[in-house]
C-alpha cells in the first residue's frame, strides 16, 4: 500500500499558476511517487480548473461547507489524483485566485479559503468514499496562507471518533499571512479555545497562516537558509517567535525544477534547443530574444555586452526598486537589460520609463507570459534576482539550467542554491553564478561590474555557465526529503 498524502494548495501547474507555488505543488506528486508515495492534490474550483477537469465525477457532497452549498469531483493532475473543491459561489469569478478584477483581495478571502481548509481536514479524515470504503489519508500536507486552516481544522475541529491525520505545514513565503478581522472567528466554527495567543488569535486579529502553523505537527519551507532566517525579527515577519518555539519540528526542503518542462535540451518553446557541450548554440537563442524585445543586436556570439534578464513580480520583495536606480550603472557597463514582470503600477511605469531612456538597451515587457519566460532563459547571458527576501527561488535554478548565469542577493534560496564566484570558488572551478550582500544600489552596482568583468573572460563565463548546467536541483534529493517526513508523521 502506497502511503497516501493530501496535498493542499490554492495553484498548481498546469491548472493555475500565479507564481513559484504552483510549480512545487504541481511537481510533488510526481517527486514522490518514486518513493512509493502517492499524493492526491485538492484545488479550489477555479474556472480554469473546472474547464480542464473533464467529466464531472462527484465524489463527495455538502448541503453546506461553511455556509455554502459544496461539493468534491475527483479527476488528475498528470498521473496522479486530483480533488476539486466545486463551489461556484466561492470559487468561479472572473479575476484571478485572489483578487478581484480591480485587482483588490477578494473580501470573502476568508471564506473561500477557510473552506478549503474545511473540506481538506473532511477529505483526509475519510469524507470521501470509493466502492463503498472511506478513503483516509496517511499525512495532509498544507501550502502557504491559503491552505493553513486544514491542520486547525484537524486539530480543533474534527469529531471525537474521527481519524487522527497528521499534517505538514509548508511556508513558500511568511510575508503572505491571510490576516482577517476577529469578527469571522465565530463563523470559522471552531471551539473558543481556538481563539488564543497559541491559536488563530494575531494582535486582535486572525492569521490564518499562523493557525496552521501552531498546529501542524511539522513545518517545513523551502530552503535550508530561509528556515533559519524566519526565526528572526528581519525575515519572521512577526512569526519569529512562534518560529523559534517550533524550531524543533521546522526544516527547509529545497524546491527542485521540473526536468521535463526545464531542460534547454528538449524545450519546444525556444528557438534552438542546446547542452552544455554545445553551448554555442545559446546564441540563436539570444539573437532571438534581441529581435522579440527589440534591442540592438549584437553581432559576435559576446558583442553587445551581457544580456540581463529579469523575470519577476514587480513588488517590494524583488528588490527591482534598487534594480532601477542601477540601470544607468548597467548600461554603461556595456550590459542590456531585457525584463518580463507585472505588479506595481509605479514600477512597472518607472521601468517603462528606464527603457525609454536607453532604447536599444533596456527593453520592458509588462505581463505574464510563460512561454516568453522560457525563451528569456534560453536568450539571456545572467539572470538578474536582486530580492530582499526570497524563500527559494526558481528563477535562478532556471537560469542554471539554461546557462543563463544567476546574480542574485545572499538571501534564502538564492544563497543556498548559487555559488558566488570569488577567487576561491574560481580557483577551485565550481562557481555557478554571482551574490551581492544586502539588497542595496552600491552592493548591487558591484555585482553588475563584477559580472561584466566575467562575461569578459570567456573561458571563465563559460565554466560558471557549464557548472550551472551540471547542478543537479532536480526533484531527486528533495522529494526523497518530503517522503522521509512523511513516513516519520505517519509511524
Ligand atoms: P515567487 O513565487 O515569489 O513569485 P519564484 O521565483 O519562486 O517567485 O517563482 C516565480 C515563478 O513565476 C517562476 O516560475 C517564474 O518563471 C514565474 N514568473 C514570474 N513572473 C513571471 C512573468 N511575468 N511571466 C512568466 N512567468 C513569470
Amino acid at each position: 500500500m502506497p502511503l497516501r498524502v493530501l496535498s493542499v494548495t490554492s495553484e498548481a501547474v498546469p491548472l493555475v499558476k500565479t507564481g513559484g507555488l504552483a510549480d512545487v505543488a504541481g511537481a510533488l506528486p510526481a517527486a514522490v511517487a518514486p518513493h512509493g508515495v502517492e499524493v492526491t492534490t485538492l484545488l479550489p474550483g477555479y474556472p480554469q480548473v473546472l474547464a480542464r477537469l473533464g467529466r464531472k465525477r462527484v465524489v463527495h457532497t455538502w448541503d453546506s461547507l461553511l455556509g455554502e452549498p459544496a461539493r468534491l469531483l475527483g479527476g488528475m493532475l498528470g498521473d496522479s489524483p486530483l480533488v476539486v473543491l466545486d463551489a461556484p459561489s466561492l470559487f468561479v469569478r472572473d479575476g484571478s485566485p485572489y483578487l478581484d478584477p480591480a485587482g483588490r483581495d477578494w473580501s470573502d478571502n476568508w471564506l473561500r479559503f477557510a473552506a478549503l481548509g474545511r473540506a481538506a481536514a473532511d477529505l483526509a479524515a475519510g469524507a470521501m468514499v470509493v466502492r463503498g470504503k472511506r478513503r483516509q489519508f496517511d499525512v495532509l500536507h498544507a501550502h502557504d496562507w491559503q491552505a493553513a486552516m486544514a491542520p486547525a481544522y484537524l486539530h480543533w475541529g474534527m469529531p471525537p471518533e474521527a481519524p487522527l491525520v497528521p499534517s505538514v505545514m509548508t511556508i513558500h513565503n511568511i510575508a503572505f499571512q491571510g490576516w482577517q478581522g476577529a469578527e469571522i472567528f465565530p463563523r470559522l466554527g471552531l471551539p473558543r479555545e481556538a481563539w488564543s495567543v497559541d491559536g488563530v488569535e494575531y494582535h486582535g486579529g486572525i492569521s490564518m497562516l499562523k493557525a496552521g502553523l501552531v498546529t501542524a505537527s511539522a513545518i517545513t519551507t523551502v530552503s535550508p537558509t530561509y528556515a533559519q532566517e524566519i526565526r528572526t525579527e528581519e525575515f519572521g515577519m512577526g512569526l519569529q517567535g512562534l518560529m523559534v518555539a517550533r524550531s524543533r519540528d521546522l526544516s527547509g526542503i529545497l524546491n527542485g525544477i521540473d526536468a521535463a518542462t526545464w531542460n534547454p535540451e528538449s524545450d519546444p518553446l525556444i528557438a534552438k534547443n542546446y547542452t552544455a557541450r554545445t553551448l554555442s548554440r545559446k546564441v540563436a537563442n539570444k539573437r532571438a530574444l534581441e529581435a522579440e524585445f527589440g534591442l540592438e543586436p549584437g553581432k559576435g556570439p559576446r558583442a553587445g555586452g551581457p544580456l540581463f534578464v529579469v523575470i519577476t513580480r514587480l513588488t517590494w520583495q524583488k528588490g527591482v526598486d534598487v534594480l532601477l536606480e542601477a540601470i544607468d550603472h548597467l548600461v554603461g557597463l556595456g550590459g542590456r537589460l531585457a525584463l518580463l514582470g507585472s505588479g506595481d503600477a509605479d514600477m512597472e511605469a518607472r521601468f517603462h520609463e528606464a527603457a525609454a531612456r536607453h532604447p536599444g538597451r533596456v527593453a520592458v515587457k509588462i505581463g505574464y507570459d510563460e512561454g516568453l519566460s522560457h525563451r528569456m532563459q534560453a536568450g539571456g547571458d545572467a539572470i538578474l534576482v536582486p530580492s530582499r527576501f526570497e524563500p527559494c527561488g526558481l528563477t535562478q535554478l532556471y537560469g542554471l539550467a539554461y546557462g543563463c548565469v544567476p546574480v542574485v542577493a545572499r538571501t534564502g534560496g538564492l544563497a543556498d542554491t548559487v555559488i558566488d564566484a570569488n577567487p576561491a570558488a574560481l580557483a577551485a572551478g565550481v562557481a555557478t553564478g554571482v551574490q551581492h550582500g544586502a539588497v542595496s544600489y552600491e552592493s548591487l552596482v558591484a555585482a553588475l561590474s563584477r559580472t561584466a568583468t566575467l562575461y569578459g573572460r570567456p573561458e571563465e563565463w563559460v565554466r560558471l555557465q557549464r557548472n550551472g548546467m551540471a547542478a543537479d536541483f532536480s526533484w531527486n534529493a528533495s522529494g526523497q526529503a518530503y517522503v522521509e517526513l512523511y513516513r516519520s508523521l505517519s509511524r
